[in-house]
């Protein structure tokens, strides 16, 4: 038996498959907790109290940004201006989520899409809806604006209007 067959007999180690290398592997479950500067989408959570969503837009080449940037990644812009974008729009594309990541496995399968706003924005966020079967691409939907039973946050979500 080599040094590091008897190595990972013994303690949780692996072999990286492109250098060879003895590695630890850890056995700790790691949560990961992100700290994010508010000051910077401070309109944005104001405008999500209150009910509203607001991107950017810039001034420069008037590319829009929803979730909002502070610069512009297609011309190099800063100083973006904050846009309300509108209410209402048409679903692009969307997905039934039946494969969730773990902090959603209480959740039931749930529907994702993109809608793209009557302002041009794009929004991504959760559909609320009876039935996903009568989702259609095309169809009519608005954004509107909930606080979560489970820790009390306010989000928005797109809820189609034909229904
Ligand atoms: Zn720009």
């Amino acid at each position: 038996m080599s040094e590091a067959e008897d190595l990972q007999g013994r303690f949780p180690i692996v072999v990286d498959g492109k250098t060879g290398a003895l590695l630890w592997r850890d056995l700790r479950t790691l949560k990961l907790q992100y700290l994010i500067p508010v000051s910077r989408i401070k309109k944005f959570l104001e405008g999500l109290s209150k009910g509203s969503l607001y991107g950017t837009r810039c001034p420069s080449c008037g590319a829009k940004y929803f979730p909002p940037r502070v610069e512009c990644s297609r011309c190099g812009a800063a100083d973006l201006d904050w846009v309300k974008v509108s209410s209402e729009g048409r679903l692009l594309a969307y997905t039934i989520v039946n494969v969730k990541p773990e902090s959603y496995q209480s959740h039931q399968d749930y529907p994702v899409g993109i809608a793209e706003m009557d302002d041009g924005f794009r929004v991504l966020a959760w559909i609320k809806c009876d039935d996903p079967r009568k989702l259609r691409c095309g169809m009519r939907v608005g954004v509107e604006f909930l606080k979560r039973d489970e820790d009390g946050l306010t989000t928005y979500y797109l809820k189609p209007l034909d229904d």
